[in-house]
């Protein structure tokens, strides 16, 4: 079984980040991919707020991009799932499908995925005016109408920015309440561009049949009436959960499920360092998450300089 000093699980913006600093470091990181490689921003097109691409870049793009640069500095970027870690044994076990490895530490940077409807429209038209971020793809809808779907702070505040760009929001929600702050309902009720679609579902997304939203069709609840209303953009607002269930038990998380951080990237277990959308619940953008990853590429560093290197070798021939 081999043993490393730096294994990354995850490769969206934070873990090939962690990946290319710690290769600089000289540290020879691991990176198993996971099941979504590259993360979220594979599910994007033009992603115009990464800084130094004026013109924007394409997510996939700026994902082989950071792979490549990781890569060129010695990153070991391999295809992989991780099936359970042991965070309890030192040096940390790591499974996957295929092996299993020993680490002195590691970086989680599992990300977070929205919560999505579960409609098959919605999949086919991510991207395509499906998004589950205002302040990636707001922009592109510059003078149409779109709908929110949520009826939480997120939703809220996606569809208060998003009057920014669009002629009109629809703010769709299964409820006749609002789960938002009352200090969001406010804003919210307060913005002319913004209306309400109360009790209501969303059935389907139409396009145009090239992959460009036309139309939502939502149900009423109470009354079960079906109407359509012509839209461009639909924004799923309805909640991220972070993925966490490996680590179940054996790091601190808070109430929404996130592994909690603090000096740094630092989690509960020493060693063990978290970066990206699986620790943030509030910024949750690619330059944040490729910025945690460098935090966490340089904590690890230093713990592993802490670290006697006799305890790493005892438990790598155990
Ligand atoms: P959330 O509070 O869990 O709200 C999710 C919303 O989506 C709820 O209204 C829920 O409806 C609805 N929903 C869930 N599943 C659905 C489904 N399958 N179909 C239709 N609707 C569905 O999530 P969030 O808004 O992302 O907020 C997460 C946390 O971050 C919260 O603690 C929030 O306060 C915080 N946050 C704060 C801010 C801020 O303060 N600026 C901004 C964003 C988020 P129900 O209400 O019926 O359950």
């Amino acid at each position: 079984m081999s043993l490393r000093n730096v294994i990354i699980i995850g490769s969206g913006p934070a873990g090939l980040t962690a990946g290319l600093y710690s290769a600089r470091a000289n540290l020879k990181p691991l990176v198993i991919e996971g099941l979504e490689a590259g993360g979220q921003l594979m599910l994007t097109t033009l992603v115009e707020n990464w800084p130094g691409h004026r013109d924007g870049i394409m997510g996939p793009d700026l994902m082989a991009e950071i792979r490549a640069q990781a890569e060129r500095f010695g990153a070991e970027v391999i295809r992989g799932h991780v099936t359970s870690v042991d965070l309890m044994t030192m040096p940390f076990l790591v499974r996957t499908s295929e092996t299993e490895y020993r680490t002195r530490t590691l970086i989680i940077a599992t990300g977070a995925s929205a919560r999505l409807l579960g409609l098959p429209s919605e999949r086919t038209l991510m991207g395509h005016g499906v998004s589950t971020c205002a302040t990636c793809d707001g922009y592109f809808f510059r003078g149409k109408p779109i709908a929110v779907v949520g009826g939480g702070d997120s939703a809220l505040e996606e569809a208060i920015f998003l009057t920014r760009f669009a002629s009109h929001v629809t703010v769709i929600h299964r409820r006749g309440t609002l789960r938002a702050s009352k200090i969001m309902q406010d804003k919210a009720f307060a913005n002319p561009k913004i209306s309400f679609e109360w009790h209501t579902e969303v059935e389907d997304i139409r396009d145009t049949g090239i992959g460009e939203v036309n139309a939502v069709l939502i149900r009423n609840s109470q009354t079960g009436e079906r109407k359509a209303i012509p839209v461009d953009g639909v924004f799923v607002a309805i909640g991220h959960t972070p993925n966490t269930s490996l680590f179940t038990g054996q790091l601190d998380t808070d109430g929404g499920g996130y592994i909690v951080t603090s000096d740094g990237s630092r989690t509960s277990v020493p060693g063990v360092f978290a970066c990206g959308d699986v620790q943030d619940r509030v910024y949750r953008q690619a330059i944040t998450a490729a910025g945690s990853g460098c935090m966490a590429a340089i904590d690890a560093e230093k713990y592993l300089e802490g670290l006697p290197q006799h305890l790493g070798e005892a438990h790598a021939t155990a």
